[in-house]
């Protein structure tokens, strides 16, 4: 049987023409370089040797020489089947050395079977000739397989070098892509850690039926943790059912539409846990991921709530001031009204006085009944102004209702230096912990209001003013301190009688009901007045009214 001896170093190259030779009926052995394929023959010599070039070791062309030189083995043909070495230089140079073909692959199978046949024939017809004679090493043959070398790694260096230009040009595209990458990994971090606004990205979570139920925390950044006082890192992989379970299902709701239709949407948002208000854009960054835009409003709320309650403390206190006008206009009016009858009432008694004796009965009993007539005409003048403050003062049911104390008092004090206290100084001071209070707004108003009018009225220009707040356990304690004209011990038993004035303040406008009307809503409202006073030192006005729990 015809034995073949190929020799390559790649694995799947010995394998191929193994089995393409074994294929043919050929007996095959294989080598892996010069030096392993020169034992092999030696022992074993075969018909045929086909052999790669470029291999470790000892080369194609080394082995040629080895084998052209061995008295044995120089009679069995040697065919090179070459990659590597494919210029006809090469091809020279191999038949020089007495290889009897040289080979190109890639071949065709049935190509290559053809021609190592061929080769075959020519050694079995004897028509083999060992064209190379033994030789020492020489110099021609040195030079000639240096130059073979050198060609071939010339051509190595040169793909070397476009291997290494390519891998160089590769490089800085890569680098310049690290780099913007970089560059916008910088500005993408900045913008997000750097916004005031919170960010937080949620990967969604499905039900059965593939509706979105639940959105995980994925990320957040800093603006995050100091908008809503959480850490990022106790959120993170939480759902926000999880999270804040007391979030009205009107919000899921929403955020469930705005993942099925991919439609961004703005709205505001109270989170019950934070206590908290914010104005939120929530949307689809992309599929399967839900996100939110937000900013705390809560201040902004809470401010836009005062200013509400604001207007609404001084539009009900202007109409309570428009009331306590109209009434200090009827009671001008009926002191008007009440000086005719007083003074029919004075001239009659004053008749009867001084002539009583010298008046006939008759006479007597018709001043006795003018007299009587006018009293009941004042008395009726009083009852039908009384009834008219009442219907103008709205005499209503307490109604108790969570009021801003400090900001009523401060709407009164502003509006009394404009009106009357310019050249007073006016200050409200408050020692209460919070500033608002549960009580009837109207009546703390019409009290305040008569009290802070007593203590400009009767004190000097330029004179401090003080209205303040202050509580216990049981009362809501107000006072208006003035530093005024003082009210003595004679004069405070009646004080708060209605029509009451001292004789000292008569020259100054005023009808004497102020107090008296202080005193009612004080009343009304369950609480108590006293009055501490230094003549000439001034005097401070005490109301303490009970807490009512809310
Ligand atoms: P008016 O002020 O219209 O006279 P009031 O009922 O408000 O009526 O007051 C009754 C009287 O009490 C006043 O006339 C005045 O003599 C006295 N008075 C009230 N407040 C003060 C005060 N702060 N200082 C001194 N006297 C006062």
């Amino acid at each position: 049987m015809t034995t073949f001896l190929i020799v390559d170093d790649i694995e799947v190259n010995l394998y191929m023409l193994k089995m393409l030779f074994e294929g043919h009926g050929y007996k095959v052995f294989q080598a892996r370089n010069g030096v392993e394929a020169l034992q092999i023959a030696q022992e074993n010599p075969p018909d045929i040797i086909v052999s790669d070039i470029l291999m470790p070791g000892m080369d194609g062309f080394a082995l040629c020489r080895e084998w052209k030189q061995d008295d044995i083995l120089k009679k069995i043909p040697f065919v090179f089947y070459t990659a590597t070495y494919t210029e006809p230089k090469d091809e020279e140079f191999a038949l020089s050395l007495g290889a009897e073909r040289f080979l190109i692959k890639p071949m065709e199978t049935e190509l290559l079977v053809k021609a190592i046949k061929e080769v075959l024939a020519d050694y079995e017809a004897g028509e083999l000739v060992v064209s190379v004679e033994p030789q020492e090493e020489s110099t021609e043959y040195l030079q000639e397989y240096n130059e073979v070398l050198f060609r071939k790694l010339e051509q190595k260096v040169e793909q070397l070098e476009e291997i290494n230009h390519a891998l160089n040009e590769e490089i800085e595209v890569r680098k310049e892509i690290e780099s913007a990458l970089r560059d916008s990994e910088q500005q993408y971090s900045l913008l997000f850690n750097g916004m005031s606004d919170a960010f937080t990205l949620y990967e969604v979570i499905v039900d059965d039926k593939g509706l979105p139920h639940d959105y995980r925390f994925i990320k957040a950044n800093a603006a995050f943790e100091s908008l809503i006082g959480l850490k990022t890192n106790d959120v993170m992989g939480k759902t926000i059912r999880e999270s804040l379970p007391a979030l009205e299902t009107r919000y899921l709701i929403l955020f469930q539409d705005i993942v099925l239709t991919g439609q961004a949407e703005r709205f505001e948002i109270y989170i019950p846990e934070l206590d908290k208000y914010f104005e939120m854009l929530a949307f689809c960054p992309r599929e399967n991921q839900f996100a939110t835009i937000f900013f705390d409003t809560t201040e902004r709320r809470r401010k836009k709530q005062f200013e509400l309650e604001y207007e609404q403390l001084k539009a009900s206190f202007s109409k309570e001031r428009e009331r306590n006008t109209l009434v200090q206009q009827i009671i001008a009016m009926l002191s008007h009204d009440l000086r005719t009858p007083l003074s029919v009432i004075s001239t009659s008694k004053d008749m009867l006085k001084k002539y009583f004796d010298k008046l006939s009965v008759e006479k007597r009993e018709e001043k006795f009944k003018t007299i009587e007539s006018q009293i009941r005409f004042v008395l009726e003048l009083l009852d039908d102004t009384v009834q008219m403050i009442r219907g103008n003062t709205g005499d209503v049911q307490l109604v108790p209702k969570t009021v801003n104390l400090l900001t009523l008092c401060k709407i009164i004090v502003e509006d009394m230096s404009d009106t009357y206290g310019a050249d007073h100084q006016l200050a409200v001071i408050q020692s209460r912990e919070q500033d608002f209070a549960i009580l009837d707004e109207t009546l703390i108003s019409r009290i305040i209001m008569n009290l802070l009018t007593n203590a400009i009225k009767y004190s000097a220009a330029g004179s401090e003013i003080r209205l303040e707040l202050d509580e216990n356990d049981e009362w809501i304690i107000i006072q208006v301190v003035d530093k005024g004209i003082g009210i003595s011990a004679d004069d405070l038993p009646y004080i708060f009688d209605p029509l009451y004035r001292m004789d000292s303040t008569k020259h100054l406008p005023g009808s004497g009901l102020g107090l008296s009307i202080v005193k009612d809503c004080v009343e009304r409202h369950h609480g108590r007045i006293s009055i501490e006073s230094v003549v000439g030192e001034g005097s401070t006005f005490i109301v303490e009214l009970p807490i009512i729990d809310g």
